[in-house]
């Protein structure tokens, strides 16, 4: 598999990589320290990565998207993390509503949905989770109950990303109009929070201080009908599918974080001084510099051939779990290690490292635990599910 990038690609990664080093790794760390950014910061930060294609990298250009394709918007993502994981989140998040828009058959929410997103003036979710369904998105509670033309929402959705600065939230419910298991029932409805309000609150966590993670309570919320978003197949397994793709998000998301702490190991091992030494000269100090930089090294091998494979048409399935999987538990052992070359300045809140730390260790868990991940590939690998 070739992962050489194209020239444009190479063009669009120095850019990036230029705005990034001038504009946001200076102000990072302080807007991180202010925890979950406003939305009026967040739309200034969104609309300010327009020119790069980030918001709704993947949105076709006939439908006014900037029609990148996966690797293109892997390579964006990649740096975008690396300099603020917590902008990352918010820009990814709200990218993935568009592209969900996008590809669902509702022409009405595309036509009205999507140049608001695209222009980062309005802001996008998804919710699945809930209290008591996280692994298992198929016990869901959250009805929609069909009342002439609206549907009416009743339920909790729990870690919702961008989930209190959202406009626009795409919610998957159970149809109570219809017979059968939960999983013959499951449909998605994007509700927009000017004409359905429903109620949000923030949920303090330990990383990715700045990505708003909110719980949001679904009471009675009336969603016209016209809002539902179908695709063709059952809509549980478009569910499943898009999770594909936030997996591989999720791994590209840790090898940014991964690559900007091991460069600051590397700096930090070839300046810092004891025993009348560069700490870089001492062989322990070496072996774990090696030792992340095969980490760092194989866990974008794994990402990259994921978002190659879904530019092929394919469907990694296996591919974006096992990236998943070991991207995100490297991640946060990366920076640990980073830390440890820091000695007890990694512990200090004036550098990056502990924030490096505390953001990558949120990613073992959305989209599918480490645990489920082994269990995908497990199935993949076997043809038996060890859940159903
Ligand atoms: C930062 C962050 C952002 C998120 N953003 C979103 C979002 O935007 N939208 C959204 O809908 N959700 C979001 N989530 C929720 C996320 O998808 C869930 O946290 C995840 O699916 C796990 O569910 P849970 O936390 O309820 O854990 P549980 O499902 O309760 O799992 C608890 C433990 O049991 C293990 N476990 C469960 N089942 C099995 C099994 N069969 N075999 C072995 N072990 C098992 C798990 O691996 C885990 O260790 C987010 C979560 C985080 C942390």
């Amino acid at each position: 598999m070739d992962f050489n990038l194209t020239k444009e690609q190479q063009m669009l990664q120095r850019s990036v990589q230029e705005y990034m080093r001038n504009k946001i790794v200076p102000i990072a760390d302080a807007y991180d320290k202010k925890g979950p950014m406003s939305k009026t910061d967040a739309h200034r930060f969104l609309k300010d990565l327009i020119p790069f294609g980030y918001v709704g990298a993947l949105v076709p250009e006939e439908m006014g998207g900037p029609g990148l394709t996966y690797m293109d918007s892997a390579i964006i993502t990649l740096e975008l993390r690396k300099a603020y994981a917590s902008l990352g989140g918010i820009a990814g998040i709200t990218s993935n509503a568009a592209v969900g828009i996008a590809r669902s058959d509702n022409a009405m929410l595309k036509e009205k949905c999507l140049p608001g997103l695209l222009r980062a003036d309005k802001i996008g979710c998804m919710a699945i989770t809930e209290p008591d369904a996280g692994s298992d998105p198929s016990g869901m509670q959250t009805t929609a109950a069909l009342d002439g033309d609206h549907y009416v929402l009743n339920g909790t959705k729990m870690w919702i990303s961008n989930g209190s600065i959202a406009d626009y939230v795409i919610v998957a419910c159970v149809d109570e109009s219809k017979d059968g298991g939960n999983r013959d029932r499951i449909f998605r409805i994007l509700v927009e929070k000017e004409i359905s309000p429903f109620k949000a609150s923030e949920i303090p966590k330990m990383g990715v201080k700045s990505f708003p993670t909110s719980e949001l309570v679904f009471s009675d919320c009336r969603v016209p009908k016209e809002n539902v978003l179908r695709a063709s197949g059952k809509n549980f397994d478009n569910i499943q599918k898009g999770l594909i793709v936030a997996r591989c998000n999720a791994a590209v998301a840790c090898v940014g974080i991964a690559e900007a702490a091991l460069e600051a190991a590397v700096k930090h091992a070839r300046s810092r001084t004891q025993f009348g030494k560069v700490i870089g000269k001492f062989q322990m100090i070496q072996q774990l510099i090696a030792e992340m930089a095969i980490e760092v090294e194989a866990a974008k091998l794994l990402t990259f051939k994921a978002f190659k494979m879904l530019d092929e048409g394919a469907f990694p399935r296996k591919e974006s779990s096992i990236a998943k999987a070991y991207a995100t538990e490297i991640g946060w052992k990366v920076a640990s290690k980073a830390m440890q070359i820091h000695g007890a300045y990694g512990l200090s809140t004036e550098y990056p490292l502990e924030r490096y730390f505390r953001d990558a260790r949120c990613y073992t868990f959305p989209d599918g635990t480490t645990q489920i991940q082994h269990l995908i590939i497990g199935r993949e690998i076997l043809g038996l599910s060890a859940i159903r």
